[in-house]
Protein backbone atom coordinates (compact mmCIF):
# COMPACT_ATOMS: atom_id res chain seq x y z
CA UNK A 1 0.00 0.00 0.00
CA UNK A 2 1.29 3.10 -1.11
CA UNK A 3 -0.21 6.51 1.16
CA UNK A 4 0.60 10.38 1.20
CA UNK A 5 -0.41 11.98 4.50
CA UNK A 6 -1.49 15.53 3.02
CA UNK A 7 -2.17 18.94 4.42
CA UNK A 8 -1.67 22.32 6.24
CA UNK A 9 1.35 22.30 8.89
CA UNK A 10 0.02 20.47 12.25
CA UNK A 11 -2.81 18.88 11.18
CA UNK A 12 -1.58 15.77 12.49
CA UNK A 13 -0.08 14.34 9.50
CA UNK A 14 3.23 13.39 11.57
CA UNK A 15 0.92 11.43 13.90
CA UNK A 16 -1.31 9.59 11.75
CA UNK A 17 1.73 8.40 9.48
CA UNK A 18 3.52 6.89 12.58
CA UNK A 19 0.22 5.09 13.74
CA UNK A 20 -0.38 3.61 10.48
CA UNK A 21 3.31 3.14 9.72
CA UNK A 22 3.15 0.62 12.63
CA UNK A 23 -0.06 -0.74 11.43
CA UNK A 24 0.41 -1.61 7.96
CA UNK A 25 4.04 -2.31 8.43
CA UNK A 26 5.28 0.32 6.42
CA UNK A 27 8.04 2.65 6.28
CA UNK A 28 7.37 5.98 7.81
CA UNK A 29 8.87 8.71 4.90
CA UNK A 30 9.01 12.31 6.15
CA UNK A 31 10.49 15.01 4.23
CA UNK A 32 10.75 17.29 7.09
CA UNK A 33 12.64 14.61 9.11
CA UNK A 34 14.91 13.83 6.36
CA UNK A 35 15.82 17.58 5.96
CA UNK A 36 16.19 17.92 10.11
CA UNK A 37 18.31 15.25 10.07
CA UNK A 38 20.40 16.53 6.95
CA UNK A 39 20.72 20.02 8.56
CA UNK A 40 22.14 18.07 11.68
CA UNK A 41 24.47 16.62 9.55
CA UNK A 42 25.85 19.62 8.26
CA UNK A 43 25.88 18.74 5.03
CA UNK A 44 26.04 21.37 2.34
CA UNK A 45 22.14 20.53 1.25
CA UNK A 46 21.37 20.33 4.73
CA UNK A 47 22.28 24.00 5.67
CA UNK A 48 20.80 25.27 3.13
CA UNK A 49 17.16 23.76 3.39
CA UNK A 50 17.95 24.97 7.47
CA UNK A 51 17.78 28.69 6.35
CA UNK A 52 14.55 27.85 4.47
CA UNK A 53 12.75 25.75 6.83
CA UNK A 54 13.52 28.16 9.78
CA UNK A 55 11.68 30.72 7.76
CA UNK A 56 8.72 28.73 6.81
CA UNK A 57 9.48 28.65 3.19
CA UNK A 58 9.74 25.71 0.90
CA UNK A 59 13.29 23.75 -0.35
CA UNK A 60 13.63 23.80 -3.94
CA UNK A 61 11.38 21.56 -5.72
CA UNK A 62 14.59 19.85 -7.56
CA UNK A 63 16.64 19.16 -3.94
CA UNK A 64 13.05 17.44 -2.77
CA UNK A 65 12.77 15.40 -5.70
CA UNK A 66 16.36 14.04 -5.83
CA UNK A 67 15.92 12.86 -1.95
CA UNK A 68 12.32 11.40 -2.59
CA UNK A 69 14.14 9.32 -5.74
CA UNK A 70 16.77 8.38 -3.71
CA UNK A 71 14.94 7.50 -0.46
CA UNK A 72 11.81 5.37 -2.30
CA UNK A 73 14.39 3.24 -4.17
CA UNK A 74 15.94 1.71 -0.81
CA UNK A 75 15.17 -1.85 0.09
CA UNK A 76 12.80 -1.34 2.57
CA UNK A 77 10.34 0.75 0.67
CA UNK A 78 9.72 -1.66 -2.06
CA UNK A 79 6.23 -3.16 -0.69
CA UNK A 80 4.91 0.25 0.31
CA UNK A 81 5.38 3.31 2.11
CA UNK A 82 3.79 6.61 3.95
CA UNK A 83 4.68 10.14 2.71
CA UNK A 84 4.42 12.67 5.29
CA UNK A 85 5.41 16.09 3.68
CA UNK A 86 5.43 15.14 0.03
CA UNK A 87 4.80 16.26 -2.31
CA UNK A 88 4.40 19.84 -1.31
CA UNK A 89 3.81 21.49 -5.22
CA UNK A 90 2.00 20.29 -8.02
CA UNK A 91 5.68 19.87 -9.68
CA UNK A 92 6.72 17.30 -6.73
CA UNK A 93 3.59 15.57 -7.18
CA UNK A 94 4.01 15.09 -10.96
CA UNK A 95 7.61 13.48 -10.83
CA UNK A 96 6.01 11.52 -8.22
CA UNK A 97 3.60 9.96 -10.37
CA UNK A 98 5.77 9.44 -13.19
CA UNK A 99 7.59 7.24 -10.47
CA UNK A 100 4.31 5.63 -9.44
CA UNK A 101 3.92 4.81 -13.28
CA UNK A 102 7.82 3.65 -13.99
CA UNK A 103 7.21 1.73 -10.66
CA UNK A 104 3.92 0.26 -11.83
CA UNK A 105 2.27 1.57 -9.04
CA UNK A 106 -1.17 1.99 -8.91
CA UNK A 107 -2.93 1.49 -5.13
CA UNK A 108 -2.21 4.28 -3.60
CA UNK A 109 -4.22 7.19 -2.25
CA UNK A 110 -3.98 11.06 -0.97
CA UNK A 111 -5.21 11.52 2.62
CA UNK A 112 -6.10 14.97 3.05
CA UNK A 113 -6.67 15.99 6.34
CA UNK A 114 -8.21 18.95 6.90
CA UNK A 115 -8.42 21.65 10.02
CA UNK A 116 -8.69 25.28 10.22
CA UNK A 117 -6.19 28.30 10.76
CA UNK A 118 -6.87 28.52 14.39
CA UNK A 119 -6.73 25.33 15.15
CA UNK A 120 -3.13 24.73 13.50
CA UNK A 121 -2.04 27.67 15.07
CA UNK A 122 -3.11 26.57 19.02
CA UNK A 123 -1.47 23.06 18.21
CA UNK A 124 2.00 24.22 16.31
CA UNK A 125 2.87 26.51 19.25
CA UNK A 126 2.12 23.75 21.78
CA UNK A 127 4.02 21.15 20.06
CA UNK A 128 6.51 19.62 21.39
CA UNK A 129 9.16 16.70 20.59
CA UNK A 130 11.60 14.28 21.52
CA UNK A 131 15.27 14.44 20.71
CA UNK A 132 16.17 11.23 20.99
CA UNK A 133 12.52 9.21 19.84
CA UNK A 134 11.18 11.95 17.83
CA UNK A 135 7.79 11.28 19.23
CA UNK A 136 5.54 13.96 19.13
CA UNK A 137 3.27 16.02 22.37
CA UNK A 138 1.55 18.57 23.09
CA UNK A 139 2.83 20.35 26.11
CA UNK A 140 -0.28 19.68 28.48
CA UNK A 141 0.38 16.08 27.77
CA UNK A 142 3.82 16.17 29.30
CA UNK A 143 3.11 19.35 31.61
CA UNK A 144 5.33 17.82 34.44
CA UNK A 145 7.66 15.27 32.82
CA UNK A 146 11.08 15.35 32.74
CA UNK A 147 11.39 12.23 30.87
CA UNK A 148 9.83 11.31 27.28
CA UNK A 149 7.30 9.12 28.14
CA UNK A 150 7.93 6.76 25.05
CA UNK A 151 11.68 6.57 25.34
CA UNK A 152 12.43 7.50 28.50
CA UNK A 153 14.84 9.93 27.42
CA UNK A 154 15.94 12.87 30.48
CA UNK A 155 14.99 16.09 29.43
CA UNK A 156 14.46 16.10 25.92
CA UNK A 157 11.78 17.71 24.90
CA UNK A 158 12.17 20.74 22.40
CA UNK A 159 10.23 23.48 20.21
CA UNK A 160 10.82 23.33 16.51
CA UNK A 161 12.26 26.73 15.40
CA UNK A 162 9.42 26.70 12.75
CA UNK A 163 7.07 26.23 15.02
CA UNK A 164 6.65 29.88 16.74
CA UNK A 165 3.52 31.96 15.83
CA UNK A 166 5.14 34.41 13.27
CA UNK A 167 6.62 31.27 11.00
CA UNK A 168 3.61 29.37 11.43
CA UNK A 169 1.52 31.71 9.65
CA UNK A 170 4.08 31.84 6.85
CA UNK A 171 3.85 28.22 6.54
CA UNK A 172 0.07 28.50 6.32
CA UNK A 173 0.09 30.74 3.50
CA UNK A 174 3.00 28.94 1.66
CA UNK A 175 0.70 25.84 2.36
CA UNK A 176 -2.13 27.89 0.62
CA UNK A 177 -0.23 28.88 -2.02
CA UNK A 178 1.46 26.62 -3.51
CA UNK A 179 0.63 23.08 -1.74
CA UNK A 180 -3.04 23.09 -1.65
CA UNK A 181 -3.41 22.55 -5.82
CA UNK A 182 -1.63 19.46 -4.85
CA UNK A 183 -5.03 18.02 -3.92
CA UNK A 184 -7.13 18.81 -6.95
CA UNK A 185 -3.87 16.36 -8.62
CA UNK A 186 -5.28 13.80 -6.82
CA UNK A 187 -9.10 14.72 -6.93
CA UNK A 188 -8.67 14.65 -10.93
CA UNK A 189 -6.95 11.12 -10.46
CA UNK A 190 -9.62 10.07 -8.29
CA UNK A 191 -7.23 8.94 -5.47
CA UNK A 192 -8.19 11.76 -2.86
CA UNK A 193 -9.54 10.73 0.54
CA UNK A 194 -10.60 13.48 2.47
CA UNK A 195 -11.11 13.31 5.97
CA UNK A 196 -11.61 15.57 9.19
CA UNK A 197 -8.61 16.19 11.00
CA UNK A 198 -10.36 18.17 13.98
CA UNK A 199 -11.47 14.92 15.46
CA UNK A 200 -9.48 13.15 17.98
CA UNK A 201 -6.47 11.22 17.16
CA UNK A 202 -8.39 7.55 17.44
CA UNK A 203 -11.15 8.83 15.55
CA UNK A 204 -8.90 10.22 12.19
CA UNK A 205 -7.43 6.80 12.45
CA UNK A 206 -10.73 4.99 12.12
CA UNK A 207 -11.75 7.38 9.95
CA UNK A 208 -8.68 7.37 7.30
CA UNK A 209 -9.16 3.19 7.73
CA UNK A 210 -12.47 3.05 6.95
CA UNK A 211 -11.91 5.39 3.39
CA UNK A 212 -8.81 3.18 2.67
CA UNK A 213 -10.67 -0.42 2.70
CA UNK A 214 -13.60 1.56 0.77
CA UNK A 215 -10.80 2.91 -2.03
CA UNK A 216 -8.51 0.03 -2.27
CA UNK A 217 -11.97 -2.49 -2.28
CA UNK A 218 -13.30 -0.64 -5.20
CA UNK A 219 -10.62 -0.74 -7.12
P1 LIG B 1 7.47 19.30 8.03
O1 LIG B 1 8.30 18.59 9.04
O2 LIG B 1 6.79 18.37 7.06
O3 LIG B 1 6.54 20.32 8.63
O4 LIG B 1 8.51 20.13 7.12
C1 LIG B 1 9.31 21.16 7.68
C2 LIG B 1 9.88 22.03 6.59
O5 LIG B 1 10.72 21.23 5.72
C3 LIG B 1 8.88 22.68 5.65
O6 LIG B 1 8.32 23.87 6.20
C4 LIG B 1 9.78 22.97 4.44
O7 LIG B 1 10.64 24.06 4.69
C5 LIG B 1 10.65 21.71 4.38
N1 LIG B 1 10.03 20.66 3.56
C6 LIG B 1 9.61 19.43 3.98
N2 LIG B 1 9.10 18.73 2.96
C7 LIG B 1 9.19 19.53 1.86
C8 LIG B 1 8.81 19.37 0.50
N3 LIG B 1 8.20 18.26 0.07
N4 LIG B 1 9.06 20.39 -0.35
C9 LIG B 1 9.68 21.52 0.07
N5 LIG B 1 10.04 21.74 1.34
C10 LIG B 1 9.81 20.75 2.24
Amino acid sequence: MYLILFGAPGVGKGTQAKILSDKFSIPHISTGDILREAAKNGTPMGLEAKKLMNAGQLVPDDIMVEIIRETLAEERCKNGFILDGYPRTTAQAESLNRLFKRLNISDYALICLEANDEEVVKRLTARRACKSCKAIFSLSEIENDIHCPVCGAENSFYQRKDDTEEVIRTRLEVFKSSTKPVKNFYRNENKLLEINGLNSIEDVTDEIIKGLEKTFSSK
